[in-house]
């Protein structure tokens, strides 16, 4: 029976907006799955460290969902990279939470990203249940497909991911590529490694008038819109997108007073030292007038930014799944994206959209040519790609979630 889950979500928290700094979809998935979860009658609790001192140590994100913040080091610009120094006293103020109730309060821990993986196994030993976990990157994989210019990531972080492998009895993972990476990159024991598609919010995303999206956007009804959404940084590669647009206007100078770039999303990682970098390409490629930045958007309203784009573009270096791509294609948008990771899944190829090798901005080019002159196919594209994000939904991932926690905990009793 699983009554009660800690879910921990160390280094970002599930009421931050998401498309900025450290907040993305691993935020999205925590606070889609809790609610769905706790409908399901589980309760949640998710344990965050706190970034100020203001925050009140509970919040009720939803019934049955609540937010503890837990001190840990300094409370604001406490970098990223400084917090596995302070995981010491978040496992502390977790312990003490957990002591405050009768003994066998929660039934199981569900970490997130590695740096939740460490203190979540400490907490899964002491109160002896079962420790779940999800890395949602991989420092190995990510390691391999660097943008220029990318640090990688530290040897501290490959150990940490190797030991909560070790640990963990049972590893979720995005995608069945995820899982291989897992058992291939990790040493996983394929038993304990279990596939959920993560999914996307089909009432919030779904198909909607271009024009009148357009309208509310301020964006000409007759321009050929291409979307980036997502956190600004290396290697979500926001810069292919912009050096592709350059390129098709060098192939169709024509089309140069109907092309508009939108780029929703704020800076993060080595984006976030570098703000201005990617504004300065696009003036450097005399795009100043063809690219808009917009700032992270509540997911109404980046629903509007899909639905008002002829296509969505996601030519990542690397992506554990691509939320966004699932999204632009539930509000009826075909999607242009590099076949990497989870990417390769979460986009049909010819079915909803294109995946292109590598990140040859010429590339990226071709096939926005293409898609720029035939509207039909954009529209076939745009149909398939409402049917190919129906398939994911959060309910199932929340029910395929609540399956593995039953029979982790199941598990543990019989051993
Ligand atoms: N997002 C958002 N507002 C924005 C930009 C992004 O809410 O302005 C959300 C987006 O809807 C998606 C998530 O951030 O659910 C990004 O997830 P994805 O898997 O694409 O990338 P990640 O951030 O996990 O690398």
């Amino acid at each position: 029976m699983v009554r009660r889950v800690a879910t921990l979500s160390v280094h970002t928290s599930p009421l931050d907006q998401p498309g900025t700094g450290d907040a993305g979809g691993m935020n999205v998935y925590i606070v889609e799955t809790a609610k769905r979860l706790a409908e399901r009658g589980v309760e949640v609790d998710i344990f965050t460290r706190a970034t100020s001192r203001r925050l009140p140590p509970a919040v009720e994100l939803a019934p049955g969902v609540l937010v503890r913040h837990l001190t840990a080091g300094p409370f604001e610009e406490l970098d990223k990279r400084e917090l596995p120094r302070q995981l010491c006293q978040f496992t502390s103020g977790l312990l003490r939470v957990e002591a405050a109730h009768d003994p066998g309060h929660y039934d199981l821990v569900h970490s997130h990203y590695w740096l939740s993986g460490q203190p979540g196994w400490v907490a899964a030993h002491r109160w002896g249940v079962p420790l779940v976990h999800s890395m949602h990157t991989l420092a190995k994989v990510k390691n391999a497909n660097l943008a220029a210019g990318d640090a990688p990531e530290p040897v501290l972080r490959v150990t940490g991911e190797e030991q909560i492998v070790a640990d963990a009895h049972q590893l979720i993972a995005n995608t069945s590529d995820e899982a291989r990476e897992l058992v291939d990159l990790y040493e996983a024991d394929s038993r304990r490694v279990q596939t959920v598609a993560p999914g996307v919010n089909l009432e919030v995303f779904r198909p909607g008038g271009q024009e009148e999206a357009r309208r509310r956007l301020n964006l000409p009804r007759d321009a050929y819109v291409l979307l980036f959404v997502g956190r600004i940084q290396p290697l979500k590669a926001p810069d292919v997108l912009v050096r592709a647009a350059a390129e098709l206007l060098e192939r169709r100078p024509e089309l140069r007073s109907r092309l508009v770039v939108v780029i929703v999303g704020g800076p993060s990682g080595s984006g976030k030292e570098r703000p201005e970098e990617l504004q300065k390409l696009a003036a450097r490629l005399g795009l100043t007038d063809v690219v808009r930045f917009e700032p992270p958007q509540a997911q109404p309203e980046l629903a509007r930014w899909y639905q008002a784009a002829d296509v969505a573009v996601v030519p990542s270096h690397n992506e554990s799944f691509g939320l966004v791509a699932v999204e632009a294609q539930a509000c009826g948008t075909p999607v242009v994206a590099s076949a990497v990771g989870g990417l390769r899944t979460a986009v049909g190829h010819g079915v909803s959209g294109f995946l292109v090798n590598g990140h040859d901005p010429r590339d990226y080019a071709v096939v926005l040519e293409k898609l720029a002159d035939e509207p039909l196919l954009r529209a076939r594209l745009g149909e398939g790609a409402v049917r190919h994000a129906r398939v994911f939904g959060w309910d199932a991932t929340a029910e395929r979630l609540l399956g593995v926690y039953k029979s982790a905990v199941n598990d543990r009793v019989c051993a």
